[in-house]
């Protein structure tokens, strides 16, 4: 029985075409510039978003740990959400590496910090306080597409303040996707979400289901910056070609298909939204969040292992469809959650008995 692997879109296999795309790539030696295929990619990559520039990165944190800390230097802070994963899930990394302090401001259920809670953070010129200098933002945020005019405002009133502006684009792709107008090219739609930043990451690993890879985005100053920071950090690659021709790969073959994941993600809610025990929280692009009941989590997903289902969570379940997730491994999902609330007794499973993890 195939494991249906809904703990992240981060978990996808390289297909054989892909294999295959890596195994015929031209390589070199990237820290001497003369990789051909990252090369390749990093101009694809940066007509894609329509930057000037663009430097391949071994990760996403990498990407937006360059990308801040080409950004702010030692003493001056980036505003950034309390649950963005620039703050919360990368190791405190432009604190540590760069001396670079985050100011955090609460997000609301679809991830937005207030416009006046940016405005109230931007602090003076003044002894004081550190300088306010990069306003990072993400998109998606937990699979919450970014409305263009939260986007857009907040951008400029950044700008107005003198910041600057990152985007956390790590699931932007699936942003573009679910989003786009009818007939409209992904990519196209992708330009105009991050036209207003001065700097976005991708992933390649994530949805785009590349085995590893992201990519920092913006004008070729900021990037010969970041390039220094990405040597310092260890990021500096070599024969990373093999690496850039599954990205090359992924962006020709893998962007358009988000939408089945995200039809995925629709049927998966669709079908736990009847099951009495549970609540579907959010369902957007790829990412269904599910409440349970009476702490029952940690024993559902000990269920859902049994059948052969993988997710996360711990008051709840977080699901991610990807490209290794079929509508059949959906379907199995929903059954063996069903059969959960059917048949596993509430007695024995209820808060405490197996613990928090
Ligand atoms: C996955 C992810 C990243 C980067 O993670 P890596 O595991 O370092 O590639 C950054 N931001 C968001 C929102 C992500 O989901």
């Amino acid at each position: 029985m195939k494991t249906v692997d809904l703990r992240s879109d981060t978990v996808t296999q390289p297909t054989a075409a892909m294999r295959a795309a890596m195994m015929a790539a031209p390589l070199g030696d990237d820290v001497f510039g003369d990789d051909p295929t990252v090369n390749a990619l990093q101009d694809r990559i940066a007509a894609i978003t329509g930057k000037e520039a663009a430097l391949f990165m071994p990760s996403g944190t990498q990407s937006n740990l360059c990308g801040i800390l080409a950004h702010c230097g030692r003493g001056d802070e980036y505003i950034v959400g309390q649950l963005a994963h620039t703050y919360r899930h990368e190791g405190g990394g432009a604190a540590v590496f760069g001396s670079v302090q985050p100011q955090p401001l609460t997000q609301d259920a679809q991830g937005r910090m207030a416009l006046a809670d940016i405005a109230a953070a931007i602090k003076p010129d003044d002894p004081h306080f550190a300088r306010t200098r990069l306003l990072c933002l993400e998109n998606t945020w937990n699979g919450h597409e970014m409305p263009d005019d939260y986007l857009r405002g907040a951008t400029q009133l950044a700008r107005e303040n003198g910041l600057t502006t990152h985007l956390d684009g790590a699931r932007v792709f699936n942003a573009a996707v679910a989003s786009a107008a009818p007939g409209q090219a992904a990519f196209e739609r992708l330009r105009e979400i991050v036209d207003p930043f001065d700097s976005l990451s991708v992933c390649f690993s994530k949805g785009l289901g590349a085995p590893v890879g992201s990519a920092l985005c913006g004008s070729r100053e900021l990037i010969d910056r970041a390039r220094r920071v990405r040597k310092m950090a260890g990021g500096g690659l070599r024969q990373a070609g093999l690496l850039a021709a599954c990205a090359l790969h992924a962006l020709d073959h893998h962007v358009d298909r988000l939408c089945e994941d995200h039809a995925n993600a629709r049927r998966l809610a669709d079908g736990l939204g009847g099951i009495e025990g549970l609540a579907v929280r959010s369902a957007e692009t790829n990412i269904v969040f599910v409440d349970v009941s009476e702490g029952r989590g940690p024993a559902l997903l000990d269920f859902l292992k049994a059948y052969g289902v993988l997710a996360t969570g711990l008051m709840g379940l977080r699901l991610v469809t990807h490209l290794d997730v079929d509508a059949a491994g959906i379907d199995r999902t929903i059954a063996a959650v069903r059969r959960f609330f059917a048949e596993a007794p509430a007695a024995l499973t209820a808060s405490g008995r197996l613990g928090p993890y």
